[in-house]
C-alpha cells in the first residue's frame, strides 16, 4: 500500500509539476538535434529607406524546421536557447552565416547592403563573443560598418555595464548596434546616453497601433524624437500597411521594415529582390 501511494506522489510530480519543465526539456532535446543535424537556417528580412523605398540592409532571422516539417517560432525557442547556453553556438552560426550571404551579395555587385544580425545578452557575456565576431568579418572579408548588431532594449538595461563594455570593444570594429523592440523596455533617458548606440528600432507594437491608438501614437513620436535628438537613425519594424509607412515617414521616421516591403526571404532569393527594388 505504502509503495503504491509512493508511485501515485511521483505520478503526481511527473505528471503535473513537472509539465511545463518537461515541455521545455522536450524543446531543448530537439532544437540541439536540429542544430546538430543542420536543420536551423538563416531567412533574411530588408530594411528599407522610408522616403524612397531604396533598400539599406537585411535582417537575418533564425529558423528552426522540425523533422515532422514544422516550423518552431524564435520566439519559443530563442528564450530556451538563451536560458540553456546553446545561444552561444546557435547565434555565432547566425552571424557567420549572414556575413557569407553578404560576401555573395557584395560580390555579386551590391555593395552597399548591409546586414544586421540579433545578439543574445548570454553572448555578450560570453567571454569568446569579440573573437567570434573578429573571425567572422576576417574570414568573410566583409568590413565592421557593413553590419550591425541588434540587442533588445531589455537585454541592454538588464546588464548595462556588461553591455556598455562589449558595446565599446564591438565600436572599435567599426561594427555598428541597434536597439531593438524600442519602447518595451524601460530604459531612462540617462541610460540610453551611456549606451553608445547608432540605430533605435521602434518596436511594432507602437508601430501597428500608431494609427488607432493615441497613446501608441505618442510613443512613436516620442521615440523618433529621442533618436533624432540623440543623432541617431530610426527604424520602424512590423510595417504591413502603405498608410502605416506614411504615417512613420510624417512622424520623422528614416528607415522601415515589415510585410508591406517583404517578408523574411530565404538567402537565394535576396540578389533578385535587390535587383527588383533598386532602380
Ligand atoms: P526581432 O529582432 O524584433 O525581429 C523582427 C520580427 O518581426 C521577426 O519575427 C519578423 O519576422 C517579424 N516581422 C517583420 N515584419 C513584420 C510585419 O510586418 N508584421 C509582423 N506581424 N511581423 C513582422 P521572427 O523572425 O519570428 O523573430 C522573432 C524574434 O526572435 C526577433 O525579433 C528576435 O528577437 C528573435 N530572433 C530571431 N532570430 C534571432 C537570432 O538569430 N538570434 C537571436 N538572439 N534572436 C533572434
Ligand atoms: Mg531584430
Ligand atoms: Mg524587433
Ligand atoms: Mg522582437
Amino acid at each position: 500500500r505504502a509503495k503504491q501511494s509512493n508511485r501515485g506522489a511521483s505520478q503526481y510530480f511527473s505528471s503535473e509539476m513537472g509539465a511545463d519543465a518537461r515541455e521545455r526539456f522536450n524543446l531543448l532535446k530537439g532544437l540541439r538535434a536540429g542544430f546538430e543535424e543542420k536543420r536551423l537556417f538563416v531567412a533574411y528580412q530588408p530594411q528599407i529607406c522610408l522616403a524612397t523605398g531604396r533598400p539599406l540592409a537585411f535582417e537575418a532571422l533564425l529558423r528552426w524546421r522540425t523533422e515532422e516539417g514544422k516550423f518552431v517560432p524564435p520566439d519559443q525557442f530563442i528564450p530556451i536557447a538563451e536560458q540553456s547556453g546553446l545561444i552561444v553556438p546557435i547565434g555565432e552560426f547566425v552571424l557567420r552565416t549572414a556575413l557569407q550571404q553578404l560576401r555573395r551579395l557584395h560580390d555579386q555587385g551590391h555593395t552597399e547592403i548591409r546586414m544586421a544580425v540579433n545578439i543574445s545578452l548570454a553572448q555578450f557575456r560570453h567571454a569568446g563573443f569579440m573573437d567570434q565576431l573578429h573571425k567572422a568579418l576576417a574570414d568573410t572579408g566583409i568590413a565592421g560598418q557593413s553590419l550591425e548588431l541588434e540587442i533588445t532594449e531589455s537585454m541592454a538595461m538588464e546588464d548595462v555595464s556588461v553591455v556598455q563594455d562589449v558595446l565599446e570593444a564591438i565600436h572599435a570594429t567599426g561594427v555598428s548596434v541597434a536597439i531593438d523592440d524600442f519602447g518595451t523596455g524601460f530604459s531612462s533617458l540617462s541610460q540610453l546616453r551611456r549606451l553608445s548606440v547608432e540605430r533605435l528600432k521602434i518596436d511594432r507594437a507602437f508601430v501597428q497601433e500608431a494609427q488607432n491608438s493615441a497613446a501608441s501614437a505618442t510613443i512613436a513620436q516620442m521615440v523618433v524624437n529621442l533618436g533624432c535628438s540623440l543623432g541617431l537613425r530610426v527604424v520602424a519594424e512590423g510595417i504591413e500597411t502603405e498608410a502605416q509607412r506614411q504615417h512613420l515617414l510624417a512622424l520623422g521616421c528614416h528607415e522601415g521594415q515589415g510585410w508591406l516591403f517583404a517578408k523574411a526571404m530565404p538567402a537565394n532569393e535576396m540578389h533578385d529582390w535587390l535587383v527588383q527594388h533598386s532602380a
